[in-house]
């Protein structure tokens, strides 16, 4: 199949989360299966610009109309492979930023226009190229406006978009792109596309609203997710609108997969010793070199908890604030934080990290792969307690790292990490917690240090299995070919 991707971040090229990583490994997944893949994405002057990237081609002057006027755009071409593209959107004024979406905790105010500008930009981009896809799939709320284009008069009447469906995938409902509704202005969309069955949203436009009902087939990256967001509570007031999909059958799960070339404890390269789940020997290097990297004292009997994350509301990290300090003051533990965003949350972390300096490493800001990978090498349990997760990429590196996720019972983590259990040890691969509340994240905290002291046997046991859990993008590759598939039905 010939598939255009369009995705606002990418590994390497910029990204602020899971959907960068997403970005990159299931387009490679696909491309290894033998479909033709068009990446399309922005192209960030400061940060894809930082990699002194050599291009393989340009296409000089992309007409992109966008309200009255046309601007005019480049596209940066880099082959990745034969049958794989990336296509950067160049237009300094939207995308030479410092940062992606935000900054200082607020959002661009021209947000609306950036991303509504770069939706126009992709479908004027897959004319210019002559790109022809079978499926258009369009990621999270910067690209969703495309769906609505392929079915608009705009587009529907050309040739090159005849045979196309579109394929809208939802990585994280909670951010839905709700501008003012005088952007429409910039859409070249009438104001019949104002209405509840598509970009209308409380009086406001909703990008994402637009993009899950024009689209012919809506999944999200997990199973327990797709069910999750048809309820008031985890649907962010889309889940009428996606009740009203799973009701027609349009609506899908499909957990992630992750890059396991690139998350290999037996090759990876970053790490100070490699190791695999015969032969664990080299995480207790990692062990010892993550605790004298983040300066704690270097002791490998203690229980030590990492945590990786956007400080974001939806990653639960408040509630493990509120029960840090109880624990930090009586618990024999060792806690590494690795994470940025609320500026409140950094604040806390940081005056108990200099409070109690022997228990809690805390750096705050985007850290680099050799430290991330550290992290996850050298930790004895991930803790996420999220709020919601749509599918969560970090327990599935922890699992591969050999490190335990401790997670609460919610999206992805639900479904990729199975809970302790004493009986069976060795078909566990984790410490699962339902209720988000101090106490229930403080007592499995201590139950999983209580486990790791008293159970070393377990331990062992629920390492390996976790070591050998299959979540290579290749299977989940296999099932987004069965959704291509169903959108041409
Ligand atoms: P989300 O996309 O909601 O942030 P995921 O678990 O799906 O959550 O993916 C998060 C990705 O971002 C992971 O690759 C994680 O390692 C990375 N990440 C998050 N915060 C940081 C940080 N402060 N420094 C480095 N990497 C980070």
């Amino acid at each position: 199949m010939k598939i255009v991707w369009v995705t606002s971040e990418s590994t390497p090229y910029a990204k602020t989360g899971g959907l960068a990583d997403v970005s990159a490994a299931l387009p490679e997944a696909l491309a290894t299966r033998g479909h033709q893949i068009s990446v399309i994405l922005p192209y960030y002057a400061q940060q894809t610009g930082k990699l002194n990237l050599t291009f393989d081609g340009f296409h000089a002057m992309l007409g992109v109309p966008f309200g009255p006027e046309t601007l005019w755009a480049q596209i940066r071409i880099k082959k990745l492979r034969e049958n794989l593209t990336c296509y950067f959107i160049e237009f300094n004024r939207f995308f030479d930023r410092s940062t992606l979406y935000d900054w200082n905790g607020s959002e661009y105010p021209d947000n609306a226009k950036r991303f509504i500008f770069f939706s126009r930009a992709a479908m004027q981009a897959i004319l210019a190229l002559g790109l022809e896809p079978d499926i258009l799939h369009l990621n999270d709320w910067h690209s969703a406006l495309c769906s609505v284009y392929l079915k608009s008069p705009l587009y529907s009447g050309f040739p090159a978009f005849r045979n196309t469906r579109s394929v809208m995938t939802i990585h994280n409902i909670g951010y839905q792109g709700i501008y003012d509704k005088g952007n429409l202005y910039w859409t070249g969309l009438g104001w019949e596309y104002f209405n509840y069955m598509c970009l209308e949203f409380y009086d406001r436009i909703n990008l994402l609203k637009g993009g899950i009902l024009c689209a012919d087939i809506v999944s999200t990256v997990s199973r327990t997710y797709a069910e999750e967001i048809l309820s008031p509570e985890y649907g962010f007031s889309l889940d009428s609108a996606l009740r009203h999909c799973a009701y027609r059958g349009r609506l899908r799960g499909i957990t992630n997969g992750i890059n396991t070339k690139e998350w290999n404890p037996a090759t990876d390269s970053r790490l100070p010793a490699r190791y695999s789940a015969k032969n664990l020997k080299g995480k207790a290097v990692c062990k010892a070199a993550l605790q004298k990297r983040f300066e704690l004292p270097e002791r490998p009997e203690v229980p030590l908890f990492g945590i990786l994350s956007r400080l974001a509301y939806q990653k639960g990290l408040d509630v493990f604030a509120s029960c840090l300090e109880d624990m930090l003051y009586h618990d024999d533990f060792q806690f590494v934080l690795v994470g940025a965003g609320d500026p409140g949350l950094q604040k806390h972390f940081q005056y108990l990290a200099s409070k109690y300096p022997q228990r809690l490493a805390v750096f705050i800001g985007y850290t680099n792969d050799i430290d991330s990978h550290l992290l996850e090498a050298g930790s004895d349990i991930f803790i996420m307690p999220s709020r919601y997760e749509p599918c969560g990429l970090n327990q599935m590196y922890s699992m591969r790292y050999g490190t335990l996720p401790l997670v609460r019972h919610t999206g992805g983590l639900a479904d990729t990490v199975r809970n302790y259990s004493p009986d069976a040890p060795g078909k566990s691969t984790g410490f699962v917690f339902w209720d988000l509340n101090t106490e229930s994240l403080r007592n499995t905290i201590r139950w999983a240090a209580d486990i790791f002291r008293d159970s070393p046997s377990d331990i062992l046991a629920m390492r390996k299995n976790a070591m050998r859990m299959d979540f290579s993008w290749d299977h989940t590759a296999s099932l987004y070919e069965g959704l291509y598939h169903d959108a041409h039905q």
